[in-house]
């Protein structure tokens, strides 16, 4: 397997504008292009008359009205949550005042795993700490709308609360954040996992749905193949890490200096958390060793 992915870097959808994606599902583009989101986070509304909203963005008045707008003449049932990223789960207070829908989503935001003393939640600026949905879901629970419905899938990694929705009857799933078509996920401790992240990979490779509808960037066609290209590409840049120890490096500025060829710059904070990701789950398996707890600052080394 090669861990070429092809990724897809167009997206032909002008923000605020409701489009047509697959059978019964229209999406929006929200406004809020940038290196981390592409050309903007991707709103969608599921069924028709009675609906529901799945990441309603950001807190943006502009994107509200426009989803509203969308919506005109239909109710909102549902309104619900991939993960607690600022730019997917904040717009839902505002939608939820409007139209009076409950939200859905797995938890509040909280990192994967427990702070080490001192060690600050790093990309916390990331988290919307404020959203609570009014309905906790877990793992194959299915959600009924109006002529549809969508089942939860648990994919931790990029969040520790991170949901994908199986459009059931139908090839479409919604990836959120955990699969993307125009670049890879982020996965950035404390925030999130990377030994989650690789089974919630292996989870929905297992799937059958082709279509994935994700959080940002156009649809992914034939996602099994895609997916199989990302934990490709993760094993490849696992492999590169242990060859760089191998040759001595130590530390994680090194690292990333080594294997991020071509990054763009604004990216280098996000790579060496990357790398760090990849150090924890390494090191908890035994293939990597450091002093304490692996951290941003750590010195790292192969076993003997
Ligand atoms: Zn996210």
């Amino acid at each position: 397997m090669s861990e070429e992915i092809p990724f897809n870097r167009t997206l032909d959808l002008a923000p605020g504008v409701v489009a047509p994606v697959a059978p019964g599902v229209r999406r929006i583009l929200v406004n809020n292009p940038g290196p981390f989101t592409f050309k903007g986070t991707l709103s969608y509304i599921v069924g028709r008359g009675k609906v529901a909203i799945i990441d309603p963005g950001p807190v943006d008045g502009g994107h509200t009205a426009a989803l509203l707008d969308a919506v005109r003449g239909e109710t909102v049932t549902h309104i619900i949550i991939t993960h607690t990223h600022r730019d997917h789960s904040p717009g839902a207070a505002a939608l939820k005042a409007a139209t009076g829908a409950p939200t859905f989503g797995e938890g509040p935001h909280r990192p994967s795993r427990d702070l080490f003393i001192g060690e600050s939640p790093r990309l916390d600026a990331g988290g919307d700490a404020d959203f609570m949905p009014d309905h906790c879901i877990t793992g194959g629970d299915v959600i009924e709308g109006h002529g549809f419905a969508l089942e939860a899938i648990a994919t931790p990694g990029h969040t520790a609360n991170h949901m994908a929705f199986a459009l059931k009857g139908t090839d479409v799933l919604f990836s959120g954040d955990h699969v993307m078509g125009w670049s890879t996920s982020i996965v950035a401790p404390p925030d999130g996992s990377m030994s989650d992240y690789l089974a919630s990979l292996h989870r929905i490779a297992a799937r059958p749905e082709t279509a994935y509808l994700p959080g940002h960037g156009d649809v992914i066609r034939d996602a099994p193949d895609f997916v199989a290209r990302y934990i490709a590409h993760r094993r490849g840049r696992e492999a590169s890490i242990l060859h760089r120890l191998g040759k001595g490096e130590t530390d994680i500025p090194t690292l990333v200096r080594a294997i991020y060829i071509g990054l763009d710059p604004r990216l280098t904070g996000a790579a060496a958390l990357s790398t760090l990701a990849h150090l924890e789950d390494l090191a908890a398996r035994g293939l990597v060793l450091t002093d304490g707890a692996p951290s941003i600052s750590g010195r790292y080394r192969l076993p003997p």
